[in-house]
């Protein structure tokens, strides 16, 4: 691992445990395997130009890949039932604290054959403002287009999908 590298791991993890932080989520306390992770996300964004999940097989479009870009659409369902994300970079505060240990996680990303458009985007209905839902963490919200960056995950602004 060069300097630059280290530096680089560095910055992205404190950018990550903040945003974790701030929005009531919490980074795997092993800090040496998260910053493996993190190295992961930043070799991802250079490979493929967004961080995709460093514990699946990206495809490298980024159109097929949406769900499964950091943080990807099964987090928080993961950390829910089983106390961290699929890679445990995230955890629960369960976890954090010590009081659940971790088990491995089976895959909940459907086969590529079964992903299809949410079928929310088809709903039409006679509101002034369309509703727009975080995919990664629920985030709702009524406006003319989804914001940039979701207030509460950080998720970007692609992430959304019309609720209503
Ligand atoms: S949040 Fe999802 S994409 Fe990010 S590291 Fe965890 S499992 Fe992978």
């Amino acid at each position: 691992m060069t300097d630059i590298n280290t530096q680089e791991i560095q910055r992205l993890y404190e950018k990550l445990n903040k945003e974790a932080e701030d929005g009531g989520y919490h980074l795997n306390p092993d800090v040496e395997f998260t910053k493996q992770l993190v190295e992961s996300l930043i070799i991802n964004q250079q490979r493929y130009g967004y961080p995709a999940c460093p514990c699946r097989l990206a495809s490298g479009k980024k159109e097929e890949d949406l769900d499964i870009i950091c943080p990807c659409d099964y987090r928080d369902a993961d950390i829910l039932e089983y106390g961290a994300c699929y890679c445990g970079l995230y955890v629960s505060e369960k976890v954090l604290k010590g009081e659940r240990k971790l088990q491995s996680i089976p895959e909940r990303r459907p086969p590529k054959e079964k992903r299809s458009e949410s079928v929310t985007q088809k709903i039409q209905t006679g509101l002034p403002y369309p509703v727009y839902r975080c995919k990664v963490c629920g985030y709702l919200c009524a406006r003319e287009s989804p914001p940039e960056v979701c207030p509460i995950c950080k998720a970007k602004k692609e992430r959304f999908e019309r609720f209503m």
